[in-house]
């Protein structure tokens, strides 16, 4: 483990030519204070954890100091907010420092959150209140601990500073990792701004940094579009298994890595409601938690649109290319949330014919509001007579439960399994403890008052969200009435 000094930090973004970011002058922070840190985090990039207590980490990571090899920089791209094209967006409140080089050779790129204004600050304050850095950070690590791909969490620095927002808050600077922050907005930037070869000098340096192995293909920009496609339904796959509502999938929220990114007002089902909406701004529902598949292929349509002129020298054959990709999508996230939700259900092997179980199931739940985290974490006890009731008494009408009891425990006979071994399996990925909005909600009412415990408690609750921890039974119980009272809106 590393001391800060001898952390290997280069930008490589950074060395791109000025149109593709801003070098903003650092922001005032006052009195900064640290308000977590995520030694898993550290991990990865080989910072030993005592180096968080140190002054230099504290003005290092609000951005005052930089280390050595740290270039901050703020990213230019645009994109398709609520489905409206905004030609220039960019970091308004984020700050690339730049990437570390581990031993083994990856490399994480850091970046501040709320770190001050830039040229791409439309106005704006440039920061983040200690609320959406605490949901963010504690997201982003649930998210990784559930196996679902996503930036990840270094620590939160606050400062007593007034922030002003629907009430005066406090604000703090997230830091935050991940192989790269490029988003499909960067590339809508460049190809609807008219800058074909920035374009082009953006796709080489993704594909350089992040898909070398495209790089030796006949048609490298064809197979980067395609390898994104395959890569985001996946992800949106895993979001549906889950059961995550992000709330802003707007383009400049997509991860050209196919990372879960820029977490706002999303939301964790509680009872199953296909059309959830999480973020309290979205009112007509464009982003409710089932048009999430059908939004994915229409932002990725956005990005083939954007790396058209990349496919072919010919238009429409870039456009026939471009088609035919997008159109393996809907197969793609369909087979791998089948087997996903077979794997919920404690299938060994899922076919075709388990869509029909599973969107049955799907559809008993939405009827009668069933939580949807508890009753995948109890449906592997069915045969228990202790619990059987209980899962019976999650519907209005137990009887067409039974019904699908009937057919499924035959769909399991078929497979011929030990039933112990297929419990164990459903325990390894029917998670028991998710970021429900209200657990979330209490950590930040402490950590307002300067109170970080709650917010350690939850993280390291969620580090193991399969683990049966009996000493945090209630963080596993039905939200308290309060819950639904909780509004999340872009607001952060
Ligand atoms: P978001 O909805 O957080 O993904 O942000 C959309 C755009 O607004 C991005 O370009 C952000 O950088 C920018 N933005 C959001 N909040 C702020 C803020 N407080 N100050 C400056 N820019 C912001
Ligand atoms: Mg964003």
């Amino acid at each position: 483990m590393h001391k800060l000094e001898d952390l290997k930090f280069i930008n490589s973004y950074a060395r791109l030519p000025e149109a593709f970011h801003d070098r903003p002058m650092p922001a005032p922070f006052p009195q900064p204070y640290r308000v977590a840190f995520n030694e898993k985090a550290a991990a990865l990039i080989g910072l030993h954890p005592e180096e968080a207590s140190r002054a230099e980490f504290v003005n290092a990571f609000t951005g005052q100091v930089p280390l050595t090899g740290m270039e901050p920089v703020s990213m230019i791209y645009a994109g398709h907010q609520f489905g409206v094209y905004v030609p220039q967006l960019g970091d308004g409140r984020a700050l690339v420092l730049g990437e570390v080089q581990t031993p083994e050779g990856a490399r994480w790129e850091l970046q501040l959150k709320g770190s001050g204004p830039t040229r791409f600050s439309r106005g704006a304050d440039g920061r983040a209140v200690l609320r959406s850095t605490i949901r963010e950070y504690l997201a982003s690590e649930a998210m990784h601990a559930l196996g679902v791909p996503t930036t990840r969490a270094l620590t939160i620095l606050g400062s007593d500073m007034p922030v002003y927002r629907e009430r005066v808050e406090t604000a703090a600077i997230l830091v935050r990792m991940a192989p790269s922050h490029v988003r499909f907005g960067s590339f809508e930037y460049f190809a609807h701004g008219g800058y074909p070869a920035r374009l082009k000098e953006l796709a080489d340096y993704v594909i350089a940094h992040h898909y070398p192995e495209l790089a030796e293909r006949d048609q490298p920009y064809f197979a980067f579009l395609e390898t994104v496609i395959r890569r985001t339904a996946d992800l949106i796959a895993r979001w549906q298994a889950v059961g995550f509502a992000h709330g802003v999938m707007n383009t400049d929220n997509m991860s050209i890595l196919g990372l879960t990114i820029d977490y706002g007002p999303y939301g964790f089902l509680d009872a199953y409601q296909p059309g959830f909406i999480c973020n309290h701004s979205d009112h007509r529902g464009r982003y409710a938690f089932d048009q999430q598949p059908r939004i994915a292929w229409w932002n990725l349509a956005c990005l083939a649109q954007a790396l058209l002129p990349l496919l072919h020298e010919d238009e429409a054959a870039g456009v026939e290319l471009a088609k035919a990709a997008l159109d393996r999508f809907n197969g793609q996230f369909a087979s791998r949330w089948t087997a996903l939700m077979g794997a919920k259900l404690g299938l060994a092997e899922t076919r075709r014919e388990d869509l029909d179980l599973i969107e049955r199931l799907l559809g008993l739940m939405a009827g009668s509001a069933v939580d949807y985290t508890r009753f995948f974490r109890a449906l592997g006890r069915f045969h228990d007579p202790d619990w059987l009731p209980d899962l019976r008494a999650a519907f209005r009408e137990p009887e067409a439960f039974d019904a699908w009891l009937t057919d499924y425990q035959a769909r399991l006979a078929g497979e011929g399994r030990e039933d112990t071994a297929r419990l164990a399996d459903m325990l390894a990925v029917n998670p028991k403890y998710v970021l429900r909005n209200y657990l979330a909600q209490m950590a930040i009412a402490k950590a307002e008052q300067k109170d970080f415990s709650e917010l350690e408690r939850l993280q390291r609750l969620l580090e193991r969200p399969f683990d049966e921890q009996p000493e945090m039974e209630a963080y596993a119980a039905l939200p308290p009435d309060w819950a639904e009272e909780i509004a999340v809106s872009c607001s952060s």
